[in-house]
Parts: structure tokens; sequence; C-alpha cells
């Protein structure tokens, strides 16, 4: 029998000791002396939360098909265990096997936000493996961050060896059968390093040096290829003509950067030093990293026999992904640009999964997954046979992200108590006028119909959402959000009084606009707490200023937070020592805010030298360097840059279905309604 990794004794003082035991149904054993690779997958955040989280499903049943390969788990210990871990000298591990984690080949972290940054420090410092890649020794597990963040990777780049861009189904395999070849035939961790990142999708940042102006923009980005000093003896493919040239190339270049290998932490500029690597293997590093994606979702890889956890998660229930991208261009979000293109699951594909995956877990509940499931195709044929399968047989449908019309309202009505239930907007912009700035192609008037149906079906309970700070935002737009929440409340007032059930409720959320990398508003300024604070107290007067107050509530998401996620969405790799300055502070979970600690984020941030105008309220030019630019996730910069002007000029750009608007995406001749196609 397997021995805990925690004494009964711990086990007993923590909360929720089933976070670290492991166990749980689908959980895939095997005996790690018969593998020839140990990943272990790690969700930076408490155990409920990665438990709930699809990407980690999808890749652990994945890695765990290969007869070679064991894939095993690893959540952020709560901060009760990371102290007695501290104090106790525990070493992090694994809760497949509770083997410690630095025993592993690869440590594959998936980053979903900002906020957890300092949870990675926390990772690597519990597992004994040093925070920064360039300290790490021949043994260390490769290091290697995956997810959303990675498409700004660069305040955390110094912590990881490798970055994964894109969908995690695609290289892996690829990146896994590298790391066999290369054990197998001795080569080094810096060469394995070099020679995965010819692979498509993966980024190896150490082996790419950023220089900066004066001002602190980025000045170039620059692959170590071209400062490599090659020489015939030590690479038989190499003519004279060929070294003489690079090194003319190298000295030229170098003459006006003057690098060394410690600008490339540690990885050294002279090919002799990587035996076992030639020119060539230099020459595959690209210039930029194109993301990778699946092309065809019917045959990419899905789980049917999730892990079911022994407590209570975030995500209780068998998660369908319908589709992947979205048609709608909402210029503030990184989803729906750095997802393209949209491909969908077939319904036959997605009827077929949800009876494996009902059957393989138990669970009693089934939801769709997408950033729009209004968008699929063929939702009416999916929503049909969800309910008359499902309904009778004890297993709750539910569908979030649908627009309210006539027909989601309908099949709500099924599905859902409609007295407890609310109903969600999200117009993102209080007045029209902002909302065309955003792209959000939803107007008063669709929004009025839709509440106005829902309202006549029964429903009395509205949930809006909107963002403070846009881009070109006026004090009209913020009172907007206070106007149209009253317009919602007065068509409730419209209909006949013995129709009505009780009072309405129409509460209002704001968020603080966070500009994000690869949207049109990657080079937007962004407002500092007292402004977000000013906004939220314009939209509060106003608030108890319209007739039906009692009707409307208000409330808006932490201001110190928002700014923070600023800096750390577009910062660059010198952000890297303020993130972990706060770590040494004692900052985790800052995702928390029973934990977030802004006192001492502000101090990291002085002693950093992190000057906040800089990265948080300067508006970029857009011809200007930015500090992602050596990815590449296919939507061109031009189209980017049209989309800003289009903004600043309050101009619309219709849907992919609607009309196609040539975002460069083309270039991986997939998606539903983009030209040149292959999977229509
Ligand atoms: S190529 Fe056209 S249809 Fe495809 S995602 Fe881009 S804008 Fe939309």
């Amino acid at each position: 029998m397997r021995k805990l990794a925690l004494s009964d004794e711990i086990l007993l003082k923590v909360e929720k000791p089933a976070r670290y035991i492991g166990n749980e149904i689908n959980m895939v054993k095997k005996n790690p002396e018969n593998v020839e690779v140990r990943f272990a997958m790690c969700f930076p955040d408490v155990y409920e939360i990665g438990m709930s989280h699809l990407g980690i499903q999808i890749l652990y049943e994945m890695f765990n098909r290969r007869d070679d390969v064991y894939c095993e788990r690893v959540y952020s210990p709560w901060p009760d265990l990371d102290k007695i871990m501290r104090e106790e000298d525990i070493p992090l591990f694994a809760l497949e096997s509770q083997d410690p984690v630095k025993d592993f080949d690869f440590l594959g972290i998936t980053i979903q936000y900002e906020m957890c940054y300092t949870n990675i420090l926390q990772v690597l410092d519990l597992s004994k493996i040093a925070l920064l890649a360039k300290d790490r020794e021949e043994d260390d597990p490769i290091v290697i961050g995956g997810g959303p963040c990675t498409y700004n990777g660069e305040p955390i780049a110094p912590f990881f060896d490798l970055f994964y861009i894109g969908e995690g189904e695609v290289s892996h395999y690829a990146l896994l059968d590298l790391y066999k070849e290369c054990k197998a035939k001795g080569l080094s961790r810096k060469e394995f390093l070099v020679k995965a990142s010819s692979i498509p999708g993966i980024y190896a940042p150490a082996l790419y040096n950023i220089s900066y102006n004066e001002d602190g923009t980025v000045r170039s980005i620059n692959n170590i290829n071209k400062y490599m000093i090659y020489h015939n003896d030590a690479n038989a493919g190499t003519t004279s003509d060929d070294v003489n040239s690079l090194k003319e190339n190298k000295n030229e270049v170098s003459s006006n950067l003057k690098l060394s290998a410690e600008e490339f932490d540690g990885f050294s500029l002279d090919i002799k030093d990587y035996p076992n690597l030639t020119k060539e293997d230099f020459d595959k590093i690209p210039d930029k990293v194109r993301k990778v994606i699946e092309t065809n979702m019917d045959d990419t890889f899905y789980p049917t026999k999730p892990l079911v956890p022994y407590i209570k998660v975030t995500q209780d229930r068998v998660v369908l992904e319908i589709m992947r991208g979205c048609i709608r261009g909402c210029r503030f979000c990184q989803a729906g640009m750095v997802y393209r293109p949209v491909r969908e699951r077939s319904l036959e594909h997605l009827k077929k999964t949800a009876y494996e995956m009902l059957k393989s877990t138990g669970h009693e509940e089934i939801s769709l997954s997408s950033l729009s499931s209004s968008d699929y195709r063929d939702l009416e044929g999916l929503v049909t046979f969800l309910v008359d399968e499902f309904k009778g047989k004890g297993v709750n449908v539910s569908l979030p992200s649908l627009r309210i019309d006539a027909f989601s309202l309908d099949v709500m009505s099924k599905v859902q108590d409609v007295k407890k239930s609310s109903l969600t907007f999200a117009p993102e912009g209080g007045s029209q006028r902002i909302r065309d700035v955003i792209n959000k192609g939803l107007t008063e008037e669709v929004i009025l119909k839709g509440a106005g149906m829902a309202f006549e079906s029964g429903w009395n309970k509205v949930k809006l959402y909107f963002m403070l700070g846009l881009p070109t935002e006026t004090v009209d737009d913020m009172k907007g959000i206070a106007h149209l929440s009253e317009k919602i409340a007065e068509r409730y007032y419209e209909i006949p009084k013995d129709q009505r059930i009780g009072k309405v409720q129409v509460t209002a959320s704001t968020s603080f606009f966070v500009p994000k990398p690869f949207t049109p508003f990657q080079w937007a300024s962004m407002n500092r707490k007292e402004e977000f604070l000013g906004k939220a107290k314009i939209v509060n007067d106003e608030m108890k200023a319209m007739l039906n107050k009692k009707s409307l509530r208000y409330n808006w998401h932490e201001a110190d937070v928002s700014v923070l996620e600023g800096l750390l969405a577009r910062g660059d790799r010198k952000v890297a020592k303020c993130i972990l300055k706060a770590y040494e502070k004692g900052c985790i979970f800052d995702a928390w805010s029973d934990f977030y600690d802004n006192t001492r984020w502000d101090e990291a941030i002085e002693e950093a030298g992190i000057d906040m105008d800089f990265y948080i309220s300067r508006e970029r030019d857009v011809e200007e360097v930015l500090p992602w630019d050596m990815l590449d996730v296919g939507v061109s910069k031009e189209f980017y840059k049209r989309e800003w002007l289009k903004a600043k000029s309050e101009e619309i750009t219709n849907n992919c279905r609607d009309k196609c608007q040539g975002c460069g995406i083309t270039v991986f001749k997939s998606g539903v309604y983009c030209p040149g196609s292959l999977d229509k």
C-alpha cells in the first residue's frame, strides 16, 4: 500500500485533509518504476479550484494513456499546511504516488490567472526546486508553464525553463518523446532545452534576450542563435565561409549589444559547450514562437474518465466543451482573440462524450463550456438532446453563457427553477457609445427585449456585468450603467401587477478594465486605484438617484487587485523581481481576498523599482516593441492596430459569421468561418 506523505497527525490538524491524499475515483495508478517519464501536473491554487479545471483533466488522461509516462497531480498546499511543511521540512509531493515533486522529470504548471504567480513560487519552493531557472541543477524537473498567462509569460519567465504556447493536446507527446530520446543519449539539461525549442509551440525564454531602451521600453528581442560562435571542428555541416559570415554577423550584432552567456541565463554562446548539438539545432530556434491549435475537434483528445473528488469542489459536474474560439471580436477580451479561430465539436461526438462521462463519474449535473455557447451552430439540437435525455434521469443540465432570447428562455425555464435563478447579461459598457468602442454587439433594445421576455416568463432577478475604466470612457458612459439598470427595472413594472412575482431585483457589478496582451486594447492606458474608485462612486451616486433605487443594487471589484493584475498582465521580465520580492515577503494565494496583502505588494513594487505610471497609466505607441512580441498567436498586429483605431473612432466590426475581417488567423487553415479553412 502506498504511504502517505503526511502523517495522520498532520492530516488531522489541517483543513480538508482530502486535498492531499489523492486516491479519488478514476485516479490513475501506475508503478513509477515502470515508466520512463514522470510528469507532475500542477494547478497553482487550492485543490478544489484545480480539480475543477478541464484542461488538467484532458492532459492527465492524455498523458496517462501512454505506458511510458506517469502523470500525477500537484496543487498548492493551503496556508495551514504550507506552514507545517516549512516548519517540518516536508517536501511538496504529488497526490498519486505521494512522491516528492523534485523526483519528477517535469513539473508542468497551468497558469490561468496572474494572481496565482506567487503560488507558482510557493510550489517551486516547497518542492525544493530553485526558483530561478538559471539556478536549477541537471536532475531538477524541467519546469514548463502552459495556459492563458503564457501569452505574456515575461513577468514569470525567469522561473520557467519552458512555456507551452497554445492548446495542450498538440505538442506534448513530441516533447515527451524528445525528452526520452535526450535522456537516453545523455544530453544535458541545456541541450534538451535548445532542442525542445524547435517543437511547435514550445518557447524557451532563456534563449531570447530582451534589451531595453533608456526609457524602459523594449528595444529588441534576440534569439541566442544570432550570437552563437560556431567552429568548423564542432560542426561538420558548417563551412568556413559559413563560419566567417556567422562571425561577422555575430560581431556586428554583439558590438551593438555586447551580449554574453549571462544575458541568456547561463546558456553558453559557444557551440563547443554543447557537445551533442549542431548549428542546425540552434538554427531551428524560431524568432517568433507560434501557438499551436487543434484543427479537428472531433479527432482530439477528450477525457472520458474525469477524476471525481471526495470533497466538494468548485465544479462538481461533467463539463462538455462544445467549441473553441469565439466569433465576436470584443476588443477587451483576450480569450476571444487568442483562442481564434472558432472550431466546433460535432453533435454526435458530444452526445457520445456526454454518455461516457456521466457513466464514468456518476455526476448529477452536466454543463456546457465555451466562450459563447449561443454561437454553437447546433445548439438547439444539443440542448434538446441533453434536456430530453437526462432531465428525467436525475441529471441537471446547466447552460452558462447563453444569450437571452426566446429559445434560451424556453430551454432555461425547463432546466432551472425560474423563481430562484437570476438572468445574466454582460453589456460590459453602460452606454451604446462605449459598447461600440469595445465592439460588444449588444444593444439596449436587445437587453430590454430579453429582460421583458424573461419577466413575462416569471423571472424577477437580473444580474448585469459592466467594466469601468474602458478606453475613451466618459461620465455619461459611467452614469449609463445606472440608467440601463433603471430601464430594466422599469420594464418589469410594465407587466400587469397581477402577473408580477414580487419586486424586481437588478444587481449591477463592475469590474475594472485590465488591458491584456494580444487584444486591440494592448496599447491602452489603464486607470489607477483612485481613478477607478472615483468612477465607482459616480455610478453609485447615480444609482441612488434613480426612481427605482430600492430595486437596484450595485457592487464593484477590488481596485488594488485590478491594478496589480494590470502590472502582471502587461509587464516585462523586469517585473519578475517584484513578484519574487512579494513572495519573499510572504505573499501567497493573492487571488483570495482573505490572503491578499496590498501593503506587501506595494513594498515589493517599490523595492523592485517598478514605475507604475510606465506599466499601468502609459498608453503604448503602436510601433513600440511589446514584451510579448516573440510570440505569434496567428492574429496579425495589423488587425489589432486597425481595431484599436476603430475603437477610438467608435466604429464597430462585424462578427466572423457575418463577415470575415481578415484577422490573419487563416495561417492555421482552420475555423468554421475562416476563408481557406480545410475543416468546415
Ligand atoms: S480569419 Fe476572418 S472569420 Fe476567421 S477568425 Fe479571423 S476574422 Fe474571423
